[in-house]
Parts: C-alpha cells; structure tokens; sequence
C-alpha cells in the first residue's frame, strides 16, 4: 500500500450533553445515572487527500434542542489543520441533525451518502415523529438541493471511496447509516459514528434507543467489528471516552482533539 493511501485519523469535538443512562440505552441499568455524550466530526487525511466524516450542527440547532455548543465543527476542524472550505470529499453518515448540519460551510465539497438515507429522510417514516424528530428539515432539503447542483455521490451499500477508505452500509439506527473504515498506521480503524453510540451500547448489546430496524443494529455492532482488525479498533460516534482513550493531537488540544491512528491507551477488547 502506498504511503498516499494511509490516513492520519482524528476526531474532533464540538459539543457536548449533559444527559441520564435512560437517553442512552434501550435497557438502562440505572435509569438516572449521569451519563453524558459528546459531539464529534471527524477527518482522515493522506498526503494527497481529506475526507471529512460528518458536519455537526450549528449554534441555533443546539440551542433549540438544549444541547451544549462549544464551537463550530469547521473551526474545530481548523485546530487540525483542515480547511472546510477546501474539502472536496464530505462523508455523510446519516441524515440526523447532529451530523448533516453545516454543509454550506463546505462549498467545494461532494457529499457521499446512501440511496437509502435520502430515500429515508424524504419518505413516508419522516410521518413518524420518532424517525422525523431527529431530522433538521432544512438540512434535509439543504441536501436536496445539492442532488441538483450535482453535489452529491450516491452509494447503494459498500463502496470504496479510495484505497484506504471505504463506507460500509449498516442500516438499523437510520435506513441509511453507514460507518467508514480508515486505512491508518495502525491497521483498519472503523469509525462507526451512530452505528455505535457508545461502548457500552455494543459491548453489552444495549442499544440506543433512537431505533429503526433493531435486528440490524444488533448486526451492525457484528459488523463493525468484523471490518474493524480488532475491537480496539472500532470507534463510537457519541462516547466521552473516545478523549480519553486516545492520545490528544498536542497538549493544546487535549480534552478537544485526538488520533484515531495512535493505538488507544485503554483496550475495550
Ligand atoms: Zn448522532
């Protein structure tokens, strides 16, 4: 494998929740345990290329849902050395609010995301508050618009993106949630985003409770782990620990930043 094919791997927080286990899990041990989440993007960068995975949201959509905003995701994304308004390649994991906010800070960029998110987001399940609750309208439509500007890549499953960086269509949590594997100095790293909230959600088969196919979000958690070279190599899409595991990008950072492609400093396998 070429060195151009090997991505530095970070991610990047940009707010946080102060929420209990109930928000957290299907069956919760303890519902009212204090069980926070974080907001991350993240971005694998080679010497010739950047993928961003995932835009965040903006300061009014954390206001109006209560969550704790701490910066703009491109401007946390700045603090590693990439430029929103350079990226060419933007992958979105799937359509929920948290992730597709932001794209008009992204003005070069194609947008990779499965037929059957879209088909998802602009469908009949969208009726169903508990589907349609966790969508932004006017990002959903923000995307539309960018199917006629030619902005958008469709994938119906699987694809490689590049050598070193494919989407892996898992389903369950959204009809079209699909995780990305890096190809990193380490090994294959998988970042799952919400095909795995947390640890615990996967390490204990207690999912989230923002559910649309539960049997396939059972699978995912197989599934990430099989693509992944090992568990250690799988990475959450809301767990606080992911900081702490992972060694920060400088000292400037810390508690902010991290590499995906340094080996945690605490297994999970
Ligand atoms: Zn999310």
């Amino acid at each position: 494998m070429a060195d151009a094919d090997v991505y530095d791997l970070y991610a990047v927080k940009y707010a946080t929740h102060q929420r209990k286990a109930a928000a957290n899990f299907v069956n919760p041990v303890d519902p009212h345990e204090a069980w926070p989440i974080d907001y991350f993007v993240w971005a694998a960068v080679s010497s010739s290329r950047t993928f961003v995975i995932d835009t965040g949201f903006k300061a009014e959509t954390a206001k109006k849902r209560g969550r704790t905003f701490l910066r703009c995701p491109t401007e946390a994304l700045a603090l590693i050395g990439v430029d929103a308004k350079a990226v060419k390649d933007v992958i979105v994991t799937h359509f929920h609010y948290d992730h597709i906010g932001n794209f008009d800070l992204f003005p070069a960029a194609t947008f990779h995301l499965q037929d059957r998110e879209m088909a998802f987001a602009t469908g009949r399940h969208m009726l169903n508050p508990k589907h349609g609750s966790s969508m932004n309208v006017d990002d959903v439509v923000g995307m539309v618009r960018h199917v006629y500007g030619k902005r958008v890549r469709f994938h119906d499953g699987d694809a490689d993106l590049a050598p070193g960086i494919s989407l892996h269509h898992i389903g369950g949590h959204t009809a079209g949630m699909q995780s990305v594997r890096v190809m990193t100095k380490r090994g294959r790293v998988v970042v799952a985003s919400d095909a795995a909230h947390l640890y615990a959600n996967m390490e204990t088969r207690n999912p989230f409770p923002v559910i649309f196919e539960l049997d396939k979000v059972l699978a995912g958690y197989d599934r990430l782990k099989a693509l992944a070279d090992s568990p250690d190599h799988v990475v959450p899409g809301h767990d606080p620990l992911v900081l702490k595991y992972y060694p920060a990008v400088s000292p400037k950072l810390a508690g902010i930043a991290v590499r995906l492609d340094a080996a945690p400093t605490r297994g999970r396998g």
